[in-house]
């Protein structure tokens, strides 16, 4: 089989089923407007785009593979985990998906309680939840606060109040790396590093990479070429898989488009064909 050309597949980027702002189908249109190839939409620990978006992608005639990024813990430090060409019916991940949902109801009312308390209040319709699909995460809560005048900017709201270590950030329950890898791979997916240069700390990825991992995140919105050719390298020294993406968000994180960052056909195709010896 010849090469298509230009293959290029975007594996990560969030519909409004977690804090992007298109729809799962939305995403598929747009995608190919673009002249992407293949696609996987990445919602933060949500796989409420699936099956809807395979059946989509399928009949418009777009390569997509089901994918999440799911919320973890090491440690202390929070770390992102992608999965990739699971079983999206899979009771297994369904289950850490559904307990994901019960731990953001919980933390969310709680941050929206100490809020409450210090006269910033917000209500359910605030938040402008479009369906009950929806993964609601604190970017939601922020653009709520916004939208409320209690501050300027997202930006303001996360530096202030909702960030990592902030007066009014809630973690919720921790689900750990080790048990999110051990599901994905229950359901017969694969487990990457996501943006692994957000943890400025090459040790602590190599630390990671002591847990069954299958690949890295090596392509990622506009990373610098040096960046991507640090964790190419490690990729390959450690004979892992290399994805790739813009972690779209819409109009919710305007700064990355979709398909900014792609992989090409032989990464890609090798998650496919996982996949598909899969289903
Ligand atoms: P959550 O999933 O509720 O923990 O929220 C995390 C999400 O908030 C991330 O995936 C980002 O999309 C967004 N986020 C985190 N930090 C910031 C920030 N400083 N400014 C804007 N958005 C942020
Ligand atoms: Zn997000
Ligand atoms: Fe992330
Ligand atoms: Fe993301």
């Amino acid at each position: 089989m010849s090469p298509i050309p230009e293959f290029r597949a975007d594996l990560h980027c969030h519909s409004s089923c977690s804090d992007g702002s298109l729809t799962p189908i939305e995403l598929i249109d747009l995608a190919l407007s673009l002249g992407l190839s293949g696609l996987s939409i990445t919602d933060h620990d949500s796989l409420h785009a699936y099956p809807e978006a395979l059946i989509a992608a399928k009949e418009k005639g777009l390569l997509i593979i089901p994918g999440v990024e799911f919320s973890a813990f090491h440690g202390k430090k929070s770390v992102h985990v992608l999965a990739y060409a699971f079983e999206p019916g899979h009771s297994a991940i369904i289950n850490l998906s559904s307990r994901h949902e019960k731990r953001r109801q919980e933390r969310n009312e709680s941050i929206l309680n100490k809020l409450k308390k210090n006269g910033m209040p917000l209500v359910e319709e605030d938040l402008n939840l479009q369906t009950h699909l929806r993964t609601i995460g604190r970017p939601h809560i922020a653009l709520a606060m916004m939208k409320k005048g209690y501050v300027n900017s997202i930006q303001e709201a996360f530096k202030k109040y909702l960030g990592d270590g902030k007066p009014y950030f809630e973690e919720g329950c921790r689900i750990s790396v080790e048990e999110t890898l051990e599901v994905i791979h229950q359901a017969n997916g694969l487990a990457i590093i996501a943006h692994p240069h957000l943890f400025n700390d090459y040790s602590f990825v190599l630390g990671l990479l002591n847990l069954p991992f299958d690949g890295i995140e090596c392509y990622y919105a506009k990373f610098p070429h040096v960046e991507q050719s640090k964790w190419l390298k490690l990729a390959e020294k450690k004979e892992l898989l290399i994805t790739g993406g813009s972690d779209f968000h819409g109009k919710n994180k305007p700064e990355s488009m979709l398909g900014s960052s792609w992989i090409n056909e032989v990464h890609f195709m090798k998650l496919l064909n996982h996949y598909q010896k899969h289903q």
